[in-house]
């Protein structure tokens, strides 16, 4: 079966959601949302003790806009009463969002493939198929981990694969990642009582880095802080893991640069990021060598598909990085504006300068030189 609409959402999570509730603001009711799970789906997968590391307040009613909000004069802090929101909380926030701005989403409706035909758009899953002018890609990229990043990479634990980490045996732990996630899990383990070391590839880079997306959040530094005094993690650098094998009865190997070797008696934890959700659909994109897509600057549009958008934390330009709400949100305006254009529909622009709460960021890419690692 065919439906038609004039646009699709592929995604609920906070940037398909942020995109449909702009739209919603400008009087644009023509498009649906799809989600192949449910409302926030990726928040519900974190482990039970994970917080957003980005805290959230409530400051809109001077003009600053709370950093987990993905909707002027909404705010996670207010409706949540908490500074560092769970994963459930958090997810909580944007379903009061859906019924607020009453969002056209299908849930359990998962996307196997995009096809253009001529102008057309064919969205095609197991529930049917949609017909749209255009598609916005917001498919994040919590359930596409780097599981392949050197061999056997696979026989280790992802930390997105962890439900709760008081489920991990009481153990020496080894965590294989140097960055915000790695961290988390090697404090998480610390405080149910094992021994962590943390086989990074570089030094934690600590000074003369402003940008959060390079250096540690400072609700992560002071956690690390705290396990680093209990005497039980040990953070080694220089320690890029070539290659994991497992030898049975509970033993793991880890060969390391420079031919050396760990054996370890509980299952590695494996702290590395993720790939872009938008290898689902990689034939209509071209790729960046970072494996990003790329994307136009002036519309985070492809290169290559006429009216395929991306939105969310895989927008990257060169060295800026939108990995976080607070950044990804400022480039919901700039979508929807080219959209308004394309089409000739009015546009509001008391509305979309809600959005501008970083102009520079919008118009002018080169102004944040940051790379990521989140
Ligand atoms: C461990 C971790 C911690 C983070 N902490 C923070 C933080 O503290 N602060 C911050 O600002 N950001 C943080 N981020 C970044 C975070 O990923 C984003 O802020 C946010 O989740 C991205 O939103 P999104 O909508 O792009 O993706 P998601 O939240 O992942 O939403 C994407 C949605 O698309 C759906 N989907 C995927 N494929 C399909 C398909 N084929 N068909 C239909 N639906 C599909 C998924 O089910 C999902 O619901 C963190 C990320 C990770 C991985």
């Amino acid at each position: 079966m065919v439906s038609k609409t004039k646009l699709v959402i592929v995604g609920a999570g906070p940037a398909g959601l942020g995109v449909g509730i702009l739209l919603k603001k400008l009087g644009f009711d023509a498009f649906k949302i799809v989600e192949r799970e449910e409302i926030g789906a990726s928040f519900l997968r974190w482990p039970k003790e994970m917080k957003l590391i980005t805290p959230s307040f409530t400051g809109q009613g001077f003009g600053a806009l709370d950093l987990n909000a993905i909707a002027p004069n909404t705010s996670p802090a207010y409706s949540m009463h908490r500074e560092h929101l769970t994963g459930e909380e958090y997810k909580e926030y944007l379903e009061l969002l859906v019924a607020h701005f009453d969002l056209p989403i299908q849930e359990n409706w998962e996307v196997n493939n995009v096809r253009k035909e001529g102008k057309q758009f064919y969205v095609e899953g197991e529930s049917g198929t949609i017909e749209a002018n255009a598609v916005i890609w917001a498919s994040g990229e919590y359930a596409f981990a780097k599981k392949d990043a050197f061999p056997g990479a696979n026989l280790a634990l992802h930390n997105s694969e962890v439900r709760s980490w008081t489920e991990l045996p009481k153990d020496h732990h080894y965590v294989i990642g140097g960055f915000e996630s790695a961290m988390d899990a090697a404090i998480q383990l610390v405080r149910c009582g094992s021994d962590v070391t943390v086989l990074m590839t570089d030094e934690l880079s600590e000074l003369g880095q402003a940008d959060p997306s390079l250096r540690l959040s400072p609700y992560t530094s002071e956690r690390l802080e705290w396990a680093m005094n209990t005497g039980r993690v040990k953070l080694q650098p220089n320690s890029r893991v070539t290659k994991l094998e497992w030898k049975g009865r509970k033993r793991w190997r880890i060969h390391l640069i420079g031919d050396r070797l760990i054996e370890s008696l509980s299952q590695p934890v494996l702290a590395n990021g993720f790939h872009s959700g938008a290898r689902q659909i990689s034939s209509l994109f071209e790729w960046q060598t970072n494996g990003k897509p790329l994307l136009t600057k002036e519309a985070d549009e492809s290169t290559l598909t006429k009216n395929l958008f991306l939105t969310g934390a895989n927008v990257q330009h060169e060295n800026a990085v939108f990995c976080f709400i607070y950044k990804f949100r400022q480039r919901f305006a700039v979508i929807v504006r080219q959209l308004f254009e394309r089409w000739g529909l009015p546009i509001d622009n008391e509305v979309l300068s809600d959005y501008r709460d970083n102009q520079m960021l919008m118009e002018d890419l080169s102004c944040c030189e940051v790379l990521c690692e989140c």
